[in-house]
């Protein structure tokens, strides 16, 4: 496997053999990969290996990368080696208890600005299945004045979306709940509701790639039977919780944004947009109150 790769322990022969063996189980982008784990097991910026192919690296170095590379090799997610991914302009810590924050999911956050551009008329915002916190976070890094509450079902994960909470500085405006969904929330208490639900048809999990299959919660993508057991949960008291002007953001899956907006519709929920993420797939749908008040901006009245 590693054959044509330089002899000795150089980076440059490392990034050739660990290219080879992420090729040869599978991981697409095998040398970027190996880049990066190397950058991790040296502790070096990954970009800084490129012009240093010929330095040496000390045994217990390449152990560590070799090491590395064997977790990958068996399909564990990269942000999961690492303990850490960027959402938005955070850095956040992720676990195997957490959804991986996919760059998609930052859709929802384009949307929310889009929609509210004044940075002062978001107060109180929530995200529903927060996970590791980054929907939350990377709204309340934008809305400096608001305050917002994290809901989660699984502990595990909610102490994910604190501890990032404080490691991003925006602990002292994030709480966070242990609830089905809107459940906990008072009634028209929400300016801005993101939501990233698990919307995987059950049927299709086994289809997925193995890091996301067999690595990353099951609960977090297991949208039942159709993929929309979750929007059928969650749509009908979203309403209630929404203030005067206030907007629910959620994302879809390719396919379902028609779907998902008619359940809104018959919860009382009128669409204010949809916008496609990066590959061109509608993503977000922000919804509005269809009785109080659509799409005016919160405290307009
Ligand atoms: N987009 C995720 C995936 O690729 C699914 C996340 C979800 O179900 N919300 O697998």
């Amino acid at each position: 496997m590693a054959q044509a790769c330089a002899a000795g322990t150089t980076i440059g022969a490392l990034l050739c053999e660990g290219g080879a063996v992420l090729r040869a189980a599978g991981v697409e982008d095998a040398r970027r990969e190996a880049r990066l784990l190397l950058g991790l097991a040296l502790g070096r910026d990954a970009a800084s290996l490129i012009a240093a192919a010929r330095d040496p690296v000390a045994e217990a170095d390449a152990a560590r990368f070799r090491a590395l590379l064997r977790r990958r090799a068996a399909r564990e997610p990269f942000a999961h080696i690492a303990g850490r991914r960027g959402f938005w302009t955070l850095e956040l810590a992720v676990s195997p208890a957490v959804l991986v924050p996919r760059p998609e999911t930052e859709t929802l956050i384009e949307a929310a600005l889009a929609l509210r551009p004044d940075r002062t008329a978001v107060r109180r915002i929530a995200d529903l299945g927060t996970g590791s916190g980054a929907l939350l976070l990377a709204a309340l890094s934008e809305y400096p004045g608001a305050i917002g509450v994290g809901v989660d079902r699984s502990l595990a994960a909610l102490a994910v979306a604190r501890r990032n909470a404080l490691a991003t500085g925006l602990a002292a405006r994030a709480l966070f709940v242990q609830a089905d969904w809107s459940s906990a929330l008072a009634p028209a208490s929400i300016d801005l509701l993101l939501c990233n639900p698990p919307y995987v048809p059950t049927g299709e999990i086994a289809l997925l790639a193995p890091e996301v299959r067999d690595h990353e919660p099951r609960a977090a993508l297991d949208g039942g039977a159709d993929g929309m057991a979750a929007y059928r949960a969650l749509l009908p008291d979203l309403s209630r919780v929404l203030a005067l002007g206030g907007v629910a953001i959620l994302e879809v899956g390719a396919g379902q944004a028609e779907a998902v907006a008619g359940l809104g519709a018959a919860s009382g929920l009128a669409v204010l947009e949809m916008r496609q993420d990066l590959g061109g797939i509608p993503r977000a749908l922000a919804f509005g109150n269809a009785e109080k008040g659509v799409g005016a901006p919160a405290g307009s009245d």
